[in-house]
This record gives structure tokens, sequence and C-alpha cells, in this order.
């Protein structure tokens, strides 16, 4: 089968020094295999959205010199499929409706593990949905990160996979999606790690494939926070794209490369470029 990879970012902000590193990891992962790699934009939380971002987001990425094999694939035009997997995994009675505030969770201790809602029903309040997990181990071969496993009533508790406002929920929009988008391998940062056998579930439970997964190391400030979050996940500068390309590869445990425009330093860097190459940790410092 031919390789599909994919970067996925969401458009919370501009791209961040994190976010280039998960698109030239998933890039290289891509391109080294011979395969197409693919973008997708998960637009489904407007209330989390930066109005713009997506657009810079893409703009950014050929400035990098990562240029994607077909047109992005946006969340926001997907909902009839969300809500699809969604009423087939309701018609299984695989989910249950929730009115739980984070009060009622907290005092639940803080997971949903009985496959029912502490809450009373409330007729006058649209509910979340859960999809019920089983008190099974979800394991998985991690292609850096190694064999997992993952209790998924213990780790996760029946999880949320529409919310109130009838937004689906990242799980549910990202297998739905992977499989639409035919992608076999999932190269992602290890904030997601934890995520991924969550989504092994929903895809045996609407009987889509499970692509292969590598999670790559976080990028960590000089505090040991994960870029992404702290105030100085500053964006990277597409105007001037080499610097922040070559700490990029670096972190990827790739010579930076000397000079010339970005799709020579990724071309010298693809040259060089072995999964056994990427550093096996689950963070490192971005310096
Ligand atoms: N949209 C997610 C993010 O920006 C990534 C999702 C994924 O790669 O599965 O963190």
């Amino acid at each position: 089968m031919t390789y599909r990879g994919r970067f996925a970012p969401s458009p919370t902000g501009l791209l961040h020094f994190g976010s280039l590193v998960a698109a030239v990891g998933s890039w290289l992962c891509a391109r080294h295999a011979g395969g197409r790699w693919l973008l997708r934009v998960e637009d489904i939380d407007p209330p989390r959205e930066v109005p713009g971002s997506a657009a810079a987001i893409l703009a950014a990425l050929p400035a990098f010199g990562l240029e994607a094999d077909e047109p992005p694939l946006f969340q926001s035009g997907r909902r009839d499929a969300y809500e699809a997997a969604f009423e087939r995994l309701r018609a299984r009675d695989l989910v249950f409706p929730c009115w739980c505030s984070r009060a009622d969770l907290a005092a639940a201790g803080g997971l949903h593990r009985d496959a029912r809602c502490v809450a009373p029903p409330d007729p006058a309040r649209p509910p979340a949905w859960r999809l019920r997990v089983p008190d099974a181990e979800i394991a998985f071969d991690d292609a850096l990160q190694g064999p997992q496993r993952q209790n998924l009533r213990e780790a996760a508790g029946d999880f949320v996979i529409r919310r109130v406002e009838g937004y689906h929920a990242y799980q549910l929009a990202c297998v739905v999606d992977d499989a639409h988008q035919g992608i076999t391998e999932v190269v992602r940062g290890c904030d997601l790690l934890d995520s991924t056998p969550r989504q092994i579930w929903l895809q045996r439970r609407l009987d889509l494939p499970t692509p292969r997964y590598l999670h790559l190391p976080l990028a960590l400030d000089a505090q040991g926070r994960k870029l992404s979050k702290s105030e100085r996940a500053l964006p990277v500068d597409p105007a001037d794209p080499l610097p922040a390309l070559r700490r990029a590869l670096a972190f990827l445990g790739l010579p930076p490369g000397a000079a010339g425009t970005p799709q020579v330093l990724l071309r010298e860097a693809l040259a060089r470029f072995r999964p056994g190459v990427l550093p096996h940790c689950k963070a490192r410092p971005a310096a």
C-alpha cells in the first residue's frame, strides 16, 4: 500500500516551532518512504479558532519548502461525515448522553467510568455524548516510542465524542478523516500519544483501518514546558524560514545544513534521513 502521511494543524494560532517539527517530521517520513504527504486543517472548534490562522499556516508551509500532494481537507466542511459516524455509534448503543458539569465530574473522580452520566438528565439542555469504553487494554507499537499499552477505562474513561455545543470532538473527527484521507502513517507529537488508544478503539467500533503511528518528541522551552502552551511559543517566521527550519532539522536529529533555500535544506536532510535518526524520547529542549 502506498504510504500516505499527513500534517493536521489546528488553526488556534500561527505556525510555531512545535508544529513546524511535526510538519517537517511527517514530511520527511512520507518522502523517505516514497509516499504522499497531505494536509488537514482541524477547524472543528470555532471557539478556540484564531481568525486568519488557517490561511496563515497554509501559506507558511510552502515558505518552509513543505508542499502537499493534494489540496488540504478542512474539517469544518466534514460535519455530515462526523454526524454519520456518530449516528452509527448511537445506533449500536455505544454512546450515552451526559449532562455532567465539570463539578459533577470532579466529584465523580474526574473520569466517567460507568457508561452512564452521573448527573440527572436535563431535557432543557442539550447533552454531550460519550463513548462507552471497556475495561480493556489497547496495545500498539509506536514506530519511535516502542510498544504502548493503555487501559481505556483507567486512563480515559468514557470520553466525549460530541460536545454540548454540537461540535464533534477531535478524537472522532480525527479517525473519520484519517480513514477518509487514506492515511497509512500518522506522524505527530507525543502530546497525542495518549489519545492514540482512544482513536484505535474508535476505529475498531467504526470498522475503520488503524494506521501505523510514530510520535515525535515534543519541543520544550528552557523551563521544560511544551512550547505551544508556553508564552514563548513564538510563531516561526515564513519570511525568514531558514533559522527555524535548521532548528527543526537539528531537533529531529539531522545536521541542519549550511546554506541554500528551504528546498535545498530539505533535500539534503531527506538524503540523510532514516527513521532511526529520530530521537527516541518523549520530549527534549527546542534548542
Ligand atoms: N490538530 C492537532 C494539533 O494541532 C493534531 C492532530 C493530529 O495530528 O492527530 O495538535
